[in-house]
């Protein structure tokens, strides 16, 4: 596995600066930051999953935005998206997270030492609980120059506390994990229905002409990425109302989305899909163990740059 790469893509279109910064191979703790700069503030849409990619992320960030006043949007409570918030706030700066995320958003970092063998986190202390505020609703910030809205997801969709974030102007949409690209989405901690919903939602809302993803590539206008994640939900539901061969099922997704990185993940959304559309509670951890057995054992992830063990700091 190649070391990961980080992107920054200048949205040129979008004026003031609005930047998706896409890292790849969009691979397990892997995903995309990005941020909207104004005369007046700069809003940090997501961290990082280790110390060390926070530092450079936010490195990248002040490089372009010079010390302007700092928000930074958890879009949910996964860890390479929140893990790094902590790390990001050591200067200054407030955060703000969605009703459902804050507790585990101001928890500090989830390193998961069920599902992954790595250790090299790096120093990944908490945020201070007062500098993290949820949002109900919808938040327009205004940046001197330019603007963001910050929207709450209504319902359970990726997970129960999702965020989005607009920029008005560009029409630049920042997903969360609610679109990703080239990646098999992970769905256990959500809801396929709901997903759905919130896809329609999303696009009804904001009709986005560019998407930034979770993981995965910058959809440009004309882009196809809501379909394709709604081809694959469907698909879900559709094979889950009568059959529960989920073994059999995953595969002919891993036939079906061929080019989609991480096809472990198809079994554990299978899952979620029966249990959703039989008004079954889903165990969570029954789905990551076939997550697991599917990937043939804890996932390696010595392919995130290299840190220092894991010392949290309460
Ligand atoms: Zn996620």
């Amino acid at each position: 596995m190649p070391a990961v790469r980080s992107n920054i893509v200048p949205l040129r279109h979008a004026k003031p600066g609005v930047v998706a910064y896409v890292k790849s191979p969009a691979e397990w703790f892997v995903a995309n930051s990005g941020w909207i700069q104004g005369s007046d503030g700069v809003v940090l849409i997501d961290t990082c999953g280790t110390e060390q990619a926070t530092l450079e992320l936010v490195r990248d960030v002040r490089k372009y935005a010079g010390d302007r006043e700092l928000t930074v949007v958890i879009t949910h409570a996964h860890g390479e998206h929140h893990n790094g918030l902590g790390v990001a706030l050591r200067d200054g700066g407030t955060a703000l997270a969605a009703p459902a995320a804050l507790d585990v958003v101001k928890a500090g970092p989830q390193t998961y030492g069920n599902v992954f063998t790595y250790t090299r986190w790096g120093v990944l202390e908490p945020p201070e609980p007062d500098a993290v505020h949820p949002v109900i609703g919808w938040r327009r910030l205004d940046l001197g120059d330019a603007a963001a809205d910050v929207v709450a997801v209504p319902g359970v969709a990726h997970t129960a506390g999702d965020l989005v974030v607009h920029e008005p102007r560009s029409g630049t949409l920042f997903t969360g994990d609610l679109v990703v690209i080239g990646d098999t989405p992970v769905a256990v901690h959500g809801s396929i229905p709901g997903w759905l919903d919130a896809l329609d939602w999303l696009q009804d809302t904001f009709r986005p002409r560019t998407l930034v993803p979770g993981h995965g590539p910058v959809a440009n206008p004309g882009h196809t990425a809501f379909h394709a994640m709604r081809v694959y939900l469907e698909w879900l539901l559709e094979v889950t109302e009568r059959q529960t061969d989920f073994t059999k099922l995953a595969r002919q997704a891993s036939l079906r989305w061929p080019s989609w990185r991480n096809p472990e993940r198809h079994i554990g959304n299978l899952m979620r899909a029966y249990a959703d559309q039989h008004g079954r509670k889903l165990d969570v951890d029954l789905a990551i163990d076939a997550i697991l057995a599917a990937a043939g054992g804890r996932i390696d992830l010595d392919y995130l740059l290299d840190g220092e063990p894991v010392r949290q700091i309460s």
